[in-house]
């Protein structure tokens, strides 16, 4: 295993050197702004570890501490459920020693993208209690968002440190550590949460958003949940789910509405003009945002959140 590894190690050396002058012509084609923040291209002697986007990589970053480099396919900003790999990403999962994926459907690309590749591959939500997706479309589909709760995320942490303890085993005792560290982080994160969430009126528990990734939270706090559609790689509001929101929100006297940052709010934008309702915030989901963005990290990103969420079904909006 451990021969095996650092011969394609090796191999990933060559591959990442032959792929530089290809970087380098990206990045001076790179716009900037929080689109495409370029990966480091520095080549080290780390074991790479790929996952799929980049909460999973940021999440999977507080567990390797400083033994191995963690990478994401999928871009800062980018919409991860219909996403569609590139050559460089096949050129990069060719490199990498290990790759994580959500699973759950999310990633639909997944299957394919690993079908001729060698790494081990782990999949971070298996033994998360599975939420399925509700309506007419998702019938018996799981709902793929198992990291919008932070009691879930412990269990990929979990779960991580014992892929890297097998990748690595020099380094166990730290990943076991580290994720322990992590995992306590998240048992804050979710307290404070669920402390905020009771202080909302009774009736106005309701999250409307666009996309209907928040059912993993909902269950955690005791919201009940509302959406336009189910999951982004379908993201279609047609005109029967956008009256339908409007009629939820004005029979419950929603006070607030949301949308994700992956997708457009012009739906969710009818919704307010049709109702009482204000547009709350901006909620981040599938991917986090550039480093001086709001959500730099995934504690950042479920924090936000919910404190977006709390403030405008409290009607404390600006
Ligand atoms: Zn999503």
């Amino acid at each position: 295993m451990k021969t095996h590894s650092r011969r394609r190690r090796g191999q990933g050396l060559l591959l990442r050197l032959g792929i530089v002058p290809l970087m380098l012509l990206f990045l001076a084609g790179c716009s900037g702004g929080t689109a495409a923040e370029p990966q480091p291209v520095e080549p080290d002697d780390r074991p790479v570890v790929l996952t799929t986007f980049t909460v999973l990589a940021d999440i999977a970053q507080n567990v390797a501490g400083e033994h191995l480099r963690v990478e994401s396919v999928t871009r800062l900003g980018a919409e991860i459920h219909g996403y569609e790999p590139t050559p460089d990403d096949l050129r990069r999962a060719s490199r990498a020693d290990l790759i994580l994926d959500n699973g759950l459907n999310l990633e639909a690309w997944f299957a394919q993208f690993v079908a001729d590749n060698p790494a081990p591959h782990v999949t971070v939500s298996d033994g998360v209690e599975v939420i399925d997706i509700a309506d007419e479309e998702g019938s018996g589909k799981p709902n793929p968002h198992a990291w919008m709760s932070p009691l879930n995320v412990q269990k990929y942490a979990g779960r991580i440190a014992e892929a890297f303890s097998e990748l690595d085993p020099e380094h166990a005792s730290d990943y076991r550590a580290n994720a322990a560290q992590y995992q306590s982080k998240l048992q804050a994160v979710h307290d404070e949460l669920a402390a905020s969430l009771t202080q909302i009126p009774e009736s106005h528990r309701t999250l409307v958003t666009c996309e209907g990734a928040f059912s993993y939270l909902a269950r955690d706090v005791g919201l009940t949940e509302k959406y336009l559609w189910a999951v982004n790689a379908e993201s279609q509001a047609t005109p029967r789910k956008v009256a339908a929101a409007i009629d939820a929100v004005r029979e419950q006297q929603v006070p607030a509405v949301f949308c994700e940052s992956t997708v457009s709010d012009a739906a969710m934008q009818r919704v307010v003009e049709s109702t009482d309702a204000v547009y709350g915030g901006t909620l981040y989901v599938d991917s986090l945002s550039a480093a001086d963005g709001p959500v730099p990290t995934y504690l950042d990103l479920i924090t936000h959140d919910t404190r977006t969420i709390a403030r405008a079904l409290k009607g404390e909006l600006p």
